[in-house]
């Protein structure tokens, strides 16, 4: 008999990314509970996912900016003991200069970016370590690797998605759940229409499609990998990143401060 995949969980899935998530894991057998704000779009989804592979398609139309869109939404992940995959896409970015953006819209992109995905992975690590298995898929971006070459609030969130991801991968370790970061360059969907500088004006050769991504950042859940970056050619570039970053933590807290910061006697 075919494994039973479970369900996946995938958040902002009306459109872009998260709606070839939809069709790929479908594709790979897991059913789908689809979430996002626009249930017009969602309901297209879910059609369009059930036609083409038959799994089980449930949408949940939820503000995951609001409270009582999250708790919506956690109250599924702790009721449905099917969900086996939560994959925390939904986001939006800027293109603006942090200092022209508007500082509400900063606040709101803080609390899709990076509140919603806590909450949901809270909810999802609770019930997945109890029962010893379950995936969490969180989308970062390449801006978390240089969060100044984007709105800086933007970066901000993705460097924070980054670094949740380090600690959960570490605390979850032998508990049978994983946990994947991908880290898309530019991918061309709706997200810089968002962002206010569509996808057009950027060099073609930058800008991947959602399905080329998708699939990538599949291959590399499927192989363990815990950072997938798509586009990035040469994978010893982030092996050497991450080498430096191990070689430099033990000799980062110290009782006394280093010979450059001391203050020089008069003679
Ligand atoms: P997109 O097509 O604009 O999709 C964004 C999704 O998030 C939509 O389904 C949207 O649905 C949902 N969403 C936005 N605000 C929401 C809210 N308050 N509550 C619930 N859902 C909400 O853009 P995308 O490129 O696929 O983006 C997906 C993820 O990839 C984001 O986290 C983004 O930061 C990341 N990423 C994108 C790129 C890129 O170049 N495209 C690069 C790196 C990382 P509704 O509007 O229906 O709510």
């Amino acid at each position: 008999m075919a494994e039973d995949k479970g369900t996946a969980l995938v958040t902002g899935a009306s459109s872009g990314i998260g709606a070839v998530y939809a069709d790929r894991l479908a594709a790979r057998g897991f059913d789908l509970i689809l979430v996002a704000r626009n249930e017009a779009r969602l309901a297209e989804v879910a059609a369009r996912v059930v036609a083409r592979h038959g799994v089980k398609v449930r949408t949940l139309a939820a503000d995951l900016g609001a409270e009582d869109g999250l708790a919506k939404v956690e109250a599924v992940i702790d009721e449905d003991d099917t969900i086996s995959c939560l994959v925390n896409n939904a986001g939006f970015g800027s293109a603006a200069p942090m200092a022209s953006a508007d500082v509400r819209e900063m606040q709101a992109m803080v609390a899709i970016n990076i509140v919603a995905p806590l909450r949901l992975t809270y909810a999802a690590a609770r019930t997945f370590v109890a029962r010893g298995r379950g995936a969490i898929v969180n989308i970062s971006s390449i801006v978390a690797i240089g969060p100044e070459l984007l709105n800086g609030v933007y970066g901000g969130t993705k460097s924070f998605i980054l670094a949740f991801s380090h600690s959960l991968r570490k605390e979850l370790a032998g508990t049978g759940v994983s946990v994947q970061v991908v880290l898309p360059g530019a991918t061309g969907t709706e997200f810089w229409d968002t962002a206010g500088l569509p996808a057009s004006n950027l060099p073609t050769e930058w800008v991947m499609s959602a399905a080329d991504l998708v699939d990538a950042a599949l291959v590399g859940l499927e192989r363990g990998e815990f950072a997938t970056i798509p586009s990035l050619m040469d994978a010893s570039e982030w092996d050497a990143w991450e080498a430096a970053r191990a070689k430099m933590l033990p000799h980062l807290s110290n009782a006394t401060p280093a010979e450059r910061y001391r203050e020089k006697a008069e003679p």
